[in-house]
């Protein structure tokens, strides 16, 4: 499973923030989505290109556009912390939707929502922000395989190593972006240190 942790100030600096109790959600909104863009370009930092003819205001040149289209899905509700954050970069991406609610006593995800575009010939982008066990994460891309994509990147905030562990045997190609490793899974589940619960901290909830 190839693994790729954020090394740049700015995502330090951001993650920072995030992780303050004391960070109100609507700040909190703002730095998840400005983290998402450093997060985001760097799980397209390999997708492959093809060269283009433009039109310059002097000259005819080459340039370079995506050469498959992407596609993002949201694994409600933290996921769409970062939804908008591959909008802004990716205007024609088309979006799909996986909503998975955790048992809080087990931790196993429970399937409540599923809705997905053309996922065969895109990079797919699952937006996981809070990678602690692993069972959305595994049983999202169960489903996004189930329904056609081969070309699969998570992307998350903060990784546990049980969920890392836990894609990597049930998904070794599946390549992981992230901010952080963190250090453990509390006996609540929650990522330790992590930030709480991200959909909590995004939306008000309790
Ligand atoms: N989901 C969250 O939002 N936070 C955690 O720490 C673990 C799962």
């Amino acid at each position: 499973m190839p693994l790729t942790i954020l090394d740049h100030p700015l995502a330090s600096d951001l993650l920072a923030v995030l992780r303050n109790k004391e960070t109100e959600p609507p700040e909190f909104r703002q730095i998840a989505e400005r983290l998402g863009y450093l997060l985001v370009a760097e799980a397209l930092s390999d997708m492959s290109t093809v060269d283009v003819e433009i039109e310059t205001p002097l000259e005819t040149t080459r340039g370079k556009q995506l050469r498959r289209p992407v596609v993002a899905v949201a694994v409600l509700r933290a996921g769409l912390g970062l939804l908008q954050s591959v909008l802004t970069l990716v205007p024609d991406a088309a979006i799909g939707f996986a909503g998975v609610q955790r048992n809080e006593e087990t931790a196993e995800p429970i399937e409540y929502y599923n809705k997905f575009p053309e996922l065969s010939s895109a990079r797919v982008l699952i937006l996981e922000p809070m990678l602690a066990t692993g069972g959305s994460l595994s049983w999202a891309i169960d489903k996004v395989k189930e329904n056609g994509a081969q070309d699969i990147t998570a992307v998350c905030v903060v990784t546990a190593p049980e969920g890392l562990a836990r894609i990597e045997s049930d998904h070794p190609d599946v390549r992981i972006v992230a901010a952080a490793s963190d250090r453990e899974l509390n006996p609540n589940f929650y990522i330790a240190p992590g930030l709480g619960d991200m959909g909590d901290r995004l939306f008000g909830t309790l």
